[in-house]
C-alpha cells in the first residue's frame, strides 16, 4: 500500500517510509491511496475467526508487501496480549473496556503495534534509532511499554514536572534499560518545543538519528481499527445495529473506527463526545473550523484544541459535508455533566467510568435519545485508576486498582531533572548517545 501526503497527492510513499518518518516533508499527514474492502462473508462469519486472524485480515492490506505475513503475525500477537471486554452498563448500552493492556489505557494497541514496525524496519540498520516523544501523560507510559526491550531502538520521554499523576510518572520512569526520561521543569508545551527543535537539529540527527511516535504515524493509527471489529463480534450476536460514542480528542481513535467501517464494518453512526474543547462539535455545527485555546478539564487527554486526525475524517468521506453529517455527530460536555455522570453510573449500577469513558457515555446517551432501538457502545479508553487524583472523593473509594499499579508502587523513579533549555537537552542527547556507543563496541 503506497501513502500520500494529505498536503500534497502527488508525494507518495510505501509504509515503511511513513512508518519512520512519521509526518511527510510537508508537514501533511499520510493517507492511504486507496481504502481496502473487506468481503461480504469475512464479515458474515467474523465470530467464527479468533482475534489475531481478524487483526491480520484487516491491517494486512495497508502494509502490503513492506512485512512478511510471519513477521506480521508475530508483531500482532504482541500487541494483542489482553482483552477487549465488552460490558453491559445498562439497558442496551455497553462500554467496550480498551484499558486492560499494560499502561492501562488505549494507547497501548498502537504503541504497540507501531514498536513492532519499527522493531522489524530497523533490523538491517546498524546504528540504533531514538524514539523521542514529549508527553502530558498517557502517551510516554504507552510508549515507553511498547518499546521496551526493543532491540535497534532507544526512547526518550520528555515530561512536564509536576504536572503528570504519580501514576503515569511511574509508568514512565520505573522501566529502565532503553527507556530514558527526562523531567523537565516546565509544561508540556515546553517538552513539546525542545522534541520539535530536535528534529529540526540537522546536525544532532547526523550523530543521533531520531525518530516520533507520534499519534498521528500510521502505525499507531490504523491498528486502533482491531478493537471495533472485536466489539462488532460481539454486537452481531445481539442481532442490533451497533452505534459508537468515542471520546476523542485528537481524533485518531475514531477516525480508525471510521476507517474500519469505510472497509465494510457495519457500524450504524459515530458519535465523537469531547469536553469543552469542542472544535469539531461546533465545526458541525457551522461549518466553520476555529479552534479556541485548549481549555483545562477533568479528561485531560482529551484538551486539544485542534485535533491533528480531524482532516483523515474529512478525506475519508472525500470533503463531502452531507456524508460526513449522516456518518458523524459530536456533541461537547462540561466537566460537571462528566461527575454527575459518573456519579449517576455508580449510583445505579455499579460501574465506575473514568472522566474521557464518561464523556463518552454522555455523547452516546444523548444520541440515543432521539434515536433508540440500537445496541449502543462508548469506548472506556481508560482505567479510572489513572485519574483518582481529580476524581470526587466518593467515586474514588470505589476504584479497584489491577495489582500491576501496586507493583508500580514499590519501584524507583528514575529520571534526568533537566531545565527547558535546548542547548542543554542537546548536550545530553549527544552525550548519552557516545555512552550507548561505547557500550555497544566492548
Ligand atoms: C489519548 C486519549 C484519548 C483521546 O484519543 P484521541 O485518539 O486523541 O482522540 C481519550 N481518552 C484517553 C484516556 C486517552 O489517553
Amino acid at each position: 500500500m503506497q501513502y500520500y501526503s494529505l498536503q500534497n497527492h502527488q508525494h507518495r510513499v510505501s509504509f515503511r517510509e511513513a512508518v519512520i518518518r512519521g509526518l511527510a516533508p510537508d508537514k501533511g499527514l499520510y493517507f492511504p491511496v486507496e481504502i481496502p474492502r473487506l468481503e461480504k462473508d469475512f464479515i458474515e462469519r467474523i465470530d467464527e475467526y479468533d482475534p489475531q486472524y481478524i487483526a491480520r485480515k484487516v491491517i494486512q492490506p495497508f502494509i502490503g508487501a513492506d512485512i512478511p505475513v510471519q513477521a506480521l503475525t508475530q508483531i500482532i500477537r504482541e500487541t494483542l496480549t489482553f482483552p477487549f471486554p465488552l460490558r453491559e452498563v445498562e439497558d442496551n448500552v455497553y462500554a467496550l473496556e480498551l484499558f486492560h493492556g499494560p499502561t492501562l489505557a488505549f494507547k497501548d494497541v498502537g504503541a504497540r503495534f507501531m514498536a513492532g514496525c519499527l522493531g522489524y524496519f530497523r533490523k538491517e540498520e546498524e546504528k540504533p534509532v531514538t524514539v523521542l516523544v514529549a508527553t502530558s501523560g498517557d502517551t510516554g507510559g504507552a510508549v515507553a511499554s511498547g518499546f521496551y526491550d526493543v532491540p535497534g531502538v532507544e526512547v526518550v520521554i520528555l515530561y512536564p514536572s509536576g504536572k503528570v499523576s504519580d501514576l503515569q510518572e511511574k509508568q514512565l520512569t520505573t522501566l529502565g534499560r532503553n527507556i530514558r526520561a527526562l523531567e523537565i521543569k516546565g509544561t508540556f508545551d515546553d517538552c513539546q518545543r525542545l522534541v520539535k527543535m530536535a528534529f529540526l537539529d540537522e546536525e544532532l540527527q547526523a550523530r543521533r538519528p531520531l525518530t516520533s511516535a507520534n499519534s498521528i504515524n500510521v502505525a499507531r493509527w490504523l491498528p486502533q481499527m482491531f478493537y471495533y471489529f472485536m466489539a462488532y463480534r460481539k454486537v452481531k450476536q445481539m442481532k442490533k445495529e451497533a452505534v459508537i460514542s468515542v471520546p476523542s480528542g485528537n481524533f485518531g481513535n475514531i477516525c480508525a473506527g471510521m476507517m474500519a467501517a469505510a472497509m465494510g464494518l457495519p457500524v450504524a453512526h459515530f458519535i465523537a463526545s469531547t469536553n469543552v474543547n469542542d472544535t469539531v462539535p461546533r465545526f458541525l455545527e457551522n461549518g466553520k473550523y476555529a479552534p479556541n485555546p485548549a481549555v483545562a478539564t477533568l479528561s485531560n487527554a482529551m484538551d486539544v484544541a485542534d485535533p491533528s486526525n480531524f482532516v483523515r475524517i474529512l478525506q475519508l468521506f472525500a470533503q463531502n459535508d452531507r456524508a460526513l453529517k449522516a456518518s458523524l455527530t459530536a456533541y461537547r460536555f462540561t466537566d460537571a455533566q462528566t461527575v454527575a455522570a459518573m456519579e449517576d453510573v455508580y449510583a445505579r449500577r455499579r460501574y465506575l467510568m473514568d472522566p474521557h469513558g464518561a464523556v463518552g457515555y454522555l455523547g452516546l446517551k444523548k444520541y440515543m435519545d432521539s434515536h433508540p432501538g440500537y445496541c449502543g457502545i462508548f469506548l472506556e479508553t481508560a482505567h479510572p485508576v489513572k485519574f483518582a487524583n481529580t476524581m470526587p472523593d466518593s467515586l474514588r473509594e470505589a476504584i479497584q486498582a489491577p495489582e500491576r499499579v501496586m507493583i508500580l508502587d514499590g519501584m524507583e523513579k528514575e529520571a534526568v531533572l533537566m531545565d527547558a533549555d535546548y542547548a542543554k537537552m542537546r548536550e545530553w542527547l549527544l552525550q548519552t548517545s557516545k555512552a550507548a556507543a561505547t557500550a555497544d563496541a566492548k
